[in-house]
């Protein structure tokens, strides 16, 4: 097991749960469940290195978030949302989701509407990073 990453508890997934319930239809494209995936906080991620939040295809039920963020929910809160619509266009799209990670066109597709959704989490919790 990785030392580097922990795995959320019960009552901050309860958080998150409830959280992206109440956002949910302010965001402009979907996003998938809390209870569909793993949130792992990592101890490698920071505001320095300007990585709050990751998903990745190798582990397609796992997000990781920036384990400094943890005492401060609301603040990973648009993070989460963006990544957890990372993991409802991989379960929609599959491989055409996998062609959308190359980079340059990446920007283009997988991370045009995920920045749209985390732009529109961070307004409707009146967070201005
Ligand atoms: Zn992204």
């Amino acid at each position: 097991m990785n030392r580097h990453i922990t795995e959320a508890t019960g009552s901050e997934r309860q958080e998150f749960a409830e959280c992206v319930d109440m956002l949910r239809f302010s965001l402009p494209y979907p996003v998938s469940s809390v209870d569909d995936v793993w949130i792992m906080w990592d101890d490698r991620m920071n505001t320095a290195n300007g990585v709050l939040g990751s998903y990745s295809i190798l582990h397609p039920d796992r997000i990781l978030l920036a384990s400094h963020a943890r005492m401060m929910t609301e603040v990973i809160m648009p993070t989460l949302c963006h990544e957890l619509h990372h993991h409802w266009q991989y379960h929609k799209f599959g491989l055409l989701y996998v062609l959308g990670c190359i980079p340059i066109i990446r920007e283009f597709v997988i991370e045009k509407t995920a920045d749209a959704v985390e732009d529109a989490a961070e307004t409707a919790l009146g967070i201005y990073l």
